[in-house]
């Protein structure tokens, strides 16, 4: 019995930092620019609203970070885009854009 509640014991740290550790990780990842280089040369902005649609012509207003499927957190304000592999805002948009199923 013993053996149990220390194995408990235990394991309740290790839960809690698990838990953090996403958290902590994406604190890590830096937060994508339209400055980058490769950002520019796939047309990231900020705002899906400040896309340039002459340049653009397949994008549509709709379109937004938090719609594509290299965007980690749909639910998030901020999430991981794993194309870019930094942070991008859930309002913004890329040529990469590929719609979430
Ligand atoms: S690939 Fe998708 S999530 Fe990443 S910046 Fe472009 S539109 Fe946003």
């Amino acid at each position: 019995m013993t053996q149990r509640r220390d194995f408990i014991f235990k394991l309740i740290p290790l839960a809690g930092a698990a838990a953090l550790l996403p958290r902590a990780a994406l604190a890590d990842v830096p937060a994508l620019t339209e400055e980058d280089g490769m950002a520019k040369a796939m047309g990231f902005r900020s705002s899906t609203d400040k896309v340039d649609q002459a340049k653009y012509p397949k994008h549509a207003g709709d379109q937004v970070c938090a719609k594509c499927l290299h965007y980690a957190t749909p639910a998030a304000d901020t999430a991981k885009c794993d194309l870019f592999s930094k942070i991008v805002p859930k309002g913004a948009w890329c040529s990469g854009y590929s719609r979430r199923p």
